[in-house]
């Protein structure tokens, strides 16, 4: 049968895309419908035909499915930021299990029966809103001209109001409203993307989960912003409660891009950092670092890292796409010595500054991409006659996974373990393939939801060398974290 474009048809949801998109079928023609779950009985606009398959638009829900609920946010689907809300949280979590499960099978191409061997069960939050630490939003202007600040409208710049976005800290709505009113008052314009005119683009805002510091950084096209101590006092009377303001900056960013930073900030008032504590390790934070955005199942991911890391107190470890150093230094103080490798300079520097703030001097810390520090190590050590000796190598790749030269690196370095932790699990199928292929094996691989409402999954899996002794994995968490 040949589907038209707006054509209207009725459908079950049958399963739900890696995007969280509704998978339905109709005499073997297959559509994909955005806002549409699992179990749902839908009316469906087709948007895009193609031969064997539509996208198509959701109209009418006929019938719910069972794990449909109310979304708590009013802007669930226009915002391109919660993909899954309306869907129950117990059911998001399997969802994402599935995801890796199917990327494993399908991407690594690895057997089913390893597969239900190796997972362990996905660690679920106990809240799944307000646990941001990081957000930035967009400043503009409404069709009457009212200056506004909120989200984008899912895969465009056009800006919808909202100011108290449910997924990060409840303050941020006090901050953005003051600074609104400053704008308003000193008539500062916002940014218009359209003609490259306008002052303020973005409001970047962080908060330290168990310290209550905040920053606050206004991305500007300019390098100053006028009567800025006002912008201050504002502030200061907005952040009450437990949360303590110690850090507003100014981020120049004169460039047509949509990259949110320019590379040149300054302190307009306070520090240029916040602290927060993973463990009992404390970070310094700057505007440009990564930083994990979900401090609570941070400290659960790392646990398991380190668990699958099998640390005596003997190891040589490296800890590749360290970010400022929370993998390292958490590892550390746990094995004989850890290697941090950062591309961004920033946080290479933040990361040598965490290791001396926190009296930690079995690390060392080096600036550069993976696939070239780890190369240049492993053949300067071989020229000079020696076998490089290391026990873990950590990777933390950011989604686009690891390069193929630094995979190979490690297979010619031969460590008893590798600790993959992902935020991409069909580049992790792919990446744990190739090393599988080169004398590893699947030990455990256990997803931890990071981002609760968003189709997003980190995970994280242990790889030992094929006919190693037995290493013994001690997961801790398995009775603790039940969802
Ligand atoms: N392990 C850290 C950071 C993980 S995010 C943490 O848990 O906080 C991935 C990091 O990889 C980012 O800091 C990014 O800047 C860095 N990165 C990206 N490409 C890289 C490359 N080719 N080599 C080294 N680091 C890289």
């Amino acid at each position: 049968m040949n589907y038209q474009k707006n054509q209207t048809i009725t459908v079950k949801i049958e399963d739900m895309g890696a995007e969280g998109e509704g998978i339905g079928k109709v005499e073997g023609y297959t559509l994909f419908v955005k806002d549409a779950l699992i179990g749902d009985l839908v009316e469906v606009k087709i948007v895009k035909p193609k031969k064997s398959y539509a996208f198509a638009k959701l109209e009418r829900i006929i019938e719910p499915s069972k794990d449909r609920i109310e979304p708590p946010c009013l802007y669930h689907r226009q915002c391109g930021g919660c993909q899954i809300q309306a869907l129950s949280y117990a059911t998001q979590l399997k969802f994402k299990e599935e995801k890796v499960r199917n990327h494993l099978i399908r991407i690594g191409r690895f057997e089913d029966t390893l597969i239900n061997q190796v997972m362990e069960p996905i660690i679920g939050m106990s809240e799944g809103f307000r646990y941001r630490n990081k957000a930035q939003f967009p400043v503009g202007v409404d069709k009457d001209g009212n200056l506004i600040t909120g989200f984008y409208a899912g895969r465009t710049h056009s800006i919808i109001s909202n100011t108290d976005c449910m997924l990060g800290a409840s303050i941020n709505k006090n901050i953005l409203e003051a600074v609104l009113t400053y704008m308003k008052k000193y008539n500062i314009t916002a940014y218009d993307e359209k003609n490259s005119s306008g002052v303020v683009r973005h409001i970047l805002i962080r908060e330290g989960f168990h310290t209550g510091e905040v920053m606050v950084c206004l991305v500007v096209n300019g390098d100053r912003l006028p009567e800025s101590s006002d912008l201050i006092t504002h502030l200061q009377q907005a952040i009450k409660g437990k949360w303590n303001l110690k850090s507003v900056l100014l981020n120049c960013n004169t460039e047509d891009t949509n990259v949110i930073l320019g590379k040149k900030t300054e302190v307009l008032w306070g520090q240029s950092y916040i602290t927060d504590y993973i463990k009992d390790i404390s970070f310094q934070i700057s505007a440009q670092s990564f930083y994990q955005v979900n401090s609570m199942q941070t400290e659960k991911l790392y646990t398991i890292a380190i668990d699958y890391a099998g640390l005596t107190g003997k190891e040589i470890v490296w800890d590749l796409y360290c970010g400022i150093g929370t993998i390292t230094l958490c590892m550390a103080k746990q094995a004989a010595h850890v290697f941090g490798v950062e591309i961004v300079p920033k946080a290479i520097e933040d990361a040598k500054r965490n290791a001396q703030n926190n009296k930690i001097t079995n690390t060392t810390f080096y600036e550069g991409k993976a696939e070239e520090v780890l190369p240049d190590f492993y053949e300067k050590e071989r020229a000079a006659g020696r076998d490089p000796e290391v026990d873990v190598i950590v990777v933390d790749p950011p989604r686009k996974g690891c390069d193929v030269t630094l995979l190979d690196t490690i297979s010619k370095m031969q460590p008893k373990r590798v600790v993959y932790v992902s935020c991409d699990s069909a580049t992790l199928a792919r990446d744990l393939r190739y090393l599988c292929d080169r004398g590893y094996e699947i030990k455990k691989v256990r997803p931890v939801d990071q981002f609760a409402q968003t189709v997003h999954v980190e995970t994280v899996c242990l790889l030992s060398k094929l006919h190693e002794a037995k290493h013994h994995v001690n997961v801790t968490l398995d009775k603790e974290y039940k969802y």
